[in-house]
């Protein structure tokens, strides 16, 4: 509905006093909305800035306009009348002396009604449409021609279902005239991005919510005017701010130092024991954790590397350097598939060496969850492997010192900052042989310690946002693939050839080989998703159980589904690892990390549904092995005669390239750094009005600009994080 229509419909003046409860109730309501658009503070009101603007400014006279125009006229009413045909509407008859426009209404409430009368004065502003009839406008935005035209554009706010502009735009108006608006840099700091326009924060603000007229609207909407240059400089220097003194208070916090022992060490045996060399890129990630590890200051670092550079015997080596310092380590991993994978993994490589692992799900029996708690606790187990069961409440570590979480971008903020929490023992409260070299010394004995973590994650992270949103982490990166890989072969095939994508799994069986096919994940119906993959499946077991030639046994084909019981999925999936299914069809439960390297051939079913990153995951799951490996993405246009242009670039990048950091950097291209870490980084502030692809110098300088103003005014830089950041400050530095 046009604004103004609403605001025509503003209440009334309330006589009676007894009223006056009632109408507490709407205000409270509205105060609700505002916080719900998280317009909390004076501060958080004046940076709410409009999303564009309408101009009723100028009236235009109907003789001037053209067909097509969004223009605001002014007139008299000469006719008011309630049509019936071809359904109820208001057909009101405005005449500006240079011609006459009829506005039409659906939908209008008695007082608008009222307030179009015959003889009325008033502005009409919409669409203007000519035709046999003369000028139309349907259902435009309208309000009594009293008072002068304003001198600034009028914005229009980002709003939610309830929340009128005019309320909005009233209390904008106020939190603008009440927030402190000092400046926290001086404009000519940014003369290097504009000579000739400095802003003070004031200015920039105060021009944002009420332009003038004359201003160039494109300017506005691309936010390439000045006063949208010094506010997307203030947002970006807050988050440079906020990730430099989350980095600085690491700093002051401690760790258990797990400095490398030499000799006949768990890390030594385990390199010796391994059944390949690591690669020159594992060796060097894991020589920079091994040099964080050895500080007294927690460690912070993402090992990023791509699906199958072998990030778990880097996790798994780390993990080695901690224990043989004689503390505890704790691995989570977002799924329990997942989390058992890496389970057996390390129990197979670490069990020979004496070490006892202990295993935590949500879904354990208690008994095994009781005996694995207290191996915990008592500090038996040196290891920790599981899900989000590993950061409740009941856990308690001896002494843990490393976290390593996998896929860390399915995790939240709030799951990384309990792990952390999880170590927060006072130094001398454990019993284990104290670490060498120095404990914190006297008079640092009040610190707790936090244990080091590590964060492994499959999505590497475009550089502009890992200078932005990462500022805080070290980020280490596995760019080398274990040799022996051969490269993916990306296949994208239209749905209607998919018979001769089963004779391609039939070729795949007879060579010994196995195949994943998925199904995607349909939020809006589960049940629907549901049946997508129990039909594929039954199609796949009817035309495949010859597959494996005459007189062989008849083919298995695995179903596995998000809906299924735990023991069930566990169950399939034991069947693929072991080789007995050659076929597993599933939803995208087997997105992340699982590893059959036999597996030689993925399908995806409506590949034009997933996400560039996750299909890019999926096809990590193939060429784990020696065997040649490809890809077949099957798409449908459904009733449409071809894709849409985003779902037709993301497969085209996968077509085109292998490589996870070109995928992600065409990733963010298609979808915008917002929805590229919304995704990812749940409970993270975005950015509001900086694009980190587009403002790369004001990035930069904000980068430069951050430790000076954090080293010589400290108060201002405390001052420009609350102002942005308010109290979302605190979260930011997990
Ligand atoms: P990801 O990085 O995706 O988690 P994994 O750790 O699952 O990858 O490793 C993928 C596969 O590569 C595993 O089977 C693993 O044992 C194997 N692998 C890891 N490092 C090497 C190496 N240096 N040489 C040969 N194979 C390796
Ligand atoms: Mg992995």
């Amino acid at each position: 509905m046009p604004e103004s229509t609403l605001s025509a419909a503003a209440p009334t003046p309330l006589k009676a006093t007894g009223q006056a409860a009632a109408s507490a109730a709407p205000k409270n309501a509205m105060q609700k909305l505002l916080e719900k658009l998280g317009l909390q503070r004076d501060i958080d009101l004046a940076l709410h800035l409009p999303l564009r603007y309408e101009d009723e400014t100028r009236i235009t006279r109907l003789r001037d306009a053209r067909e097509g125009d969004v223009i605001q006229i002014e007139g008299e009413v000469v006719d008011c009348e309630l049509a019936y045909k071809p359904r109820r509407q208001l057909l009101v008859k405005l005449d500006d002396g240079s011609d006459v426009c009829t506005l039409r209404f659906f939908n209008f409430y008695p007082n608008q009604q009222k307030a179009l009368s015959a003889g009325n004065r008033i502005r009409a502003r919409g669409e203007v449409r000519g035709g046999f009839l003369g000028w139309t406008m349907l259902h435009p935005a309208f309000k009594p021609a009293v008072g002068d035209l304003p001198t600034a554009l009028t914005p229009v706010y980002p709003t939610v279902a309830g929340m009128p502009q005019a309320y909005l735009r009233r209390a904008v108006l106020g939190g603008l005239a009440r927030a402190e608006l000092s400046d926290t840099f001086a404009p000519g700091d940014l003369s290097q991005f504009n000579p000739h326009a400095l802003w003070t924060l004031r200015q920039a603000l105060q021009f944002l919510h009420h332009p003038t007229p004359d201003v160039s609207l494109d300017t506005l909407m691309d936010h390439s005017h000045p006063a949208w240059q010094r506010l997307k400089a203030e947002e970006l220097l807050a988050q440079q701010l906020s990730q430099l003194q989350s980095r600085r208070a690491r700093a002051e916090l401690r760790a258990p130092p797990l400095a490398g022992k030499v000799g006949d060490t768990l890390h030594a045996r385990l390199l010796a024991a391994l059944p390949f060399a690591l690669t020159g890129a594992q060796q060097r990630v894991g020589f920079e954790i091994a040099k964080d590890m050895a500080r007294h200051v927690p460690m912070h670092r993402l090992l990023q590397g791509d699906v199958g550079a072998g990030k778990t015997v880097v996790a798994a080596l780390s993990a080695t350097l901690c224990m043989d310092a004689g503390w505890q380590c704790a691995l989570m991993a977002p799924t329990e598939i997942l989390a058992e994978q890496h389970f057996r993994k390390l129990v197979s490589w670490l069990e020979p060496l004496g070490i006892t692992t202990a295993w935590l799900i949500g879904s354990q029996k208690t008994k095994a969850r009781r005996e694995a708690l207290a191996q915990i606790e008592s500090g038996e187990a040196k290891l920790v492997v599981g899900t989000h069961a590993v950061i409740q409440d009941k856990v308690r570590f001896q002494n843990l010192a490393l976290a390593i979480i996998d896929e860390q971008h399915r995790f939240g903020v709030a799951q990384r900052l309990a792990l952390r929490s999880k170590a927060s023992l006072a130094p001398g409260a454990s019993n284990t042989p104290a670490p060498t070299p120095a404990l914190p010394r006297a008079g640092e004995g009040a610190h707790s310690f936090e244990p080091h973590l590590l964060m492994m994650t499959a999505t590497p992270i475009p550089r502009t946002l890992a200078m932005s949103y990462y500022a805080d982490l070290d980020v280490s990166t596995l760019d080398e693939l274990p040799p022996g890989r051969t490269p993916i072969v990306t296949k994208v095939v239209n749905e209607a050839r998919r018979s001769e994508v089963v004779q391609r799994i039939r070729a795949q069986i007879a060579a010994g080989r196995q195949v994943y096919w998925v199904c995607p994940l349909i939020e809006e119906s589960e049940a629907l998703d549901l049946t997508n993959a129990t039909e594929t499946h039954a199609e796949l077991s009817h035309a495949l159980q010859d597959a494996a030639g005459p007189g062989a046994a008849k083919v298995q084909v695995g179903l596995l589904h998000s809906r299924m019981p735990v023991e069930e999925k566990k169950a399939v999936m034991a069947g693929f690892v072991a080789g007995n299914t050659a076929v597993l069809v599933s939803t995208t439960v087997i997105e992340v990390g699982v590893d059959v390297p036999n597996a030689s051939l993925m399908v995806v079913e409506h590949a034009e549904r997933f996400g560039l990153s996750q299909l890019h995951q999926l096809r990590g799951r193939v060429g784990r092995g020696a065997a040649a490996s490809a890809c077949v993405l099957l798409y449908s246009t459904g009733d449409a005669p071809r894709l849409g242009e985003t779902a037709r670039a993301r497969l085209r990048a996968m077509a085109e390239t292998n490589d996870g950091f070109e995928i992600a950097r065409r990733d963010l291209e298609i979808r915008g750094p917002g929805e590229f870490l919304g995704a990812r980084q749940s409970g993270d502030a975005m950015l509001r009005f900086a694009d980190l692809a587009t403002d790369t110098a004001l990035l930069e300088w904000a980068r430069q600009e951050a430790p000076m103003m954090l080293d010589r005014y400290p108060h201002l830089a405390d001052k420009h994080v609350q102002r942005w950041l308010g109290t979302k400050a605190e979260f930011l530095k997990a």
